[in-house]
């Protein structure tokens, strides 16, 4: 699989605008140019003054969330077009804090993924089972049924630019990293998946990350796993120093 590298750093809820220009402007300066996608969403407030900043640099912008409608009466909600309109290149949807403390369904994921492509986004669509799911023996079918439902009428042409991130709840936050025979099962498994209701070519096209507690300690290993082309990194990713030791982390 011929994939280059991405690594999203997703700093959730945290940085004023201040803060974040400041990690933003270590980032710029310490990253060495380098083959790998770096991608960074910070939060909805410091976005255009972050694509300020990097504009000509090799780090994109990714949106948290979004609305699957353009604009209208949704009180709080932000659009695709809002996001593109401001330099965003990627948006992250589905993520478990979306779903689990805001209700997201499967349903709204899907319509948010296929209005993201109208806007030329690529989404970053995450699933993942809960550790009682994974311990029942469900993890399979928990990962079909999501990938299913939010990939509801993609057709084969739009499904290289969705980028597919396999985050198991219980190891996002938790410092409790998956074992990589366990994100190569769960990555193969979504791979062969597509590839069944899709192509196999298509599938190998599309880039499947890892999430949950990656540290620079882990991520070599990690990028190791046949599978994974990237990574999609929380905590890790606020402290510049580590967060580019995992973007550095080579396998081998
Ligand atoms: C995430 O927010 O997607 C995530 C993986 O967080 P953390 O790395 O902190 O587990």
């Amino acid at each position: 699989m011929d994939q280059k590298r991405l690594v999203v750093g997703n700093w959730k809820m945290n940085g004023t605008l201040e803060e974040t220009l400041k990690l933003i402007t270590e980032l710029r300066h310490k990253l060495p140019s380098d083959q790998t996608d770096v991608v960074i969403a910070p939060p909805f407030t410091s976005l255009y003054s972050a694509y300020v900043v990097l504009q000509e640099t090799q780090i994109q912008l990714a949106g948290q969330n979004m609305h699957w409608e353009n604009e209208g009466a949704y009180t709080g909600e932000i659009s695709g077009l809002f996001l593109k309109e401001i330099g965003c290149a990627y948006v992250i949807i589905g993520h478990s804090e979306r779903r689990q403390y805001f209700g997201e369904t499967d349903e709204w994921i899907n319509q948010k993924i296929l209005a993201a492509l109208t806007q030329e986004l690529t989404p970053i669509f995450c699933l993942g089972e809960t550790l009682s799911q994974r311990q029942s023996g469900k993890t399979e079918e928990i990962l079909e049924g999501q990938l299913k439902k939010g990939l509801q009428g993609i057709v084969m042409n739009d499904l290289k630019n969705i980028v597919i991130a396999y985050e198991p709840v219980w190891a996002i936050g938790t410092g409790k990293t998956a074992a990589t025979t366990e994100i190569q099962e769960a990555l193969r498994f979504i791979r062969n998946l597509l590839a069944k209701n899709y192509d196999a070519p298509t599938a190998n096209a599309v880039r499947l990350l890892y999430g949950g507690s990656v540290t620079a300690e882990d991520a070599r290993e990690i990028f190791q796993v046949k599978e994974v082309n990237g990574v999609l990194v929380g905590g890790g990713s606020l402290v510049i120093d580590k967060f580019l030791k995992i973007i550095e982390a080579r396998e081998g």
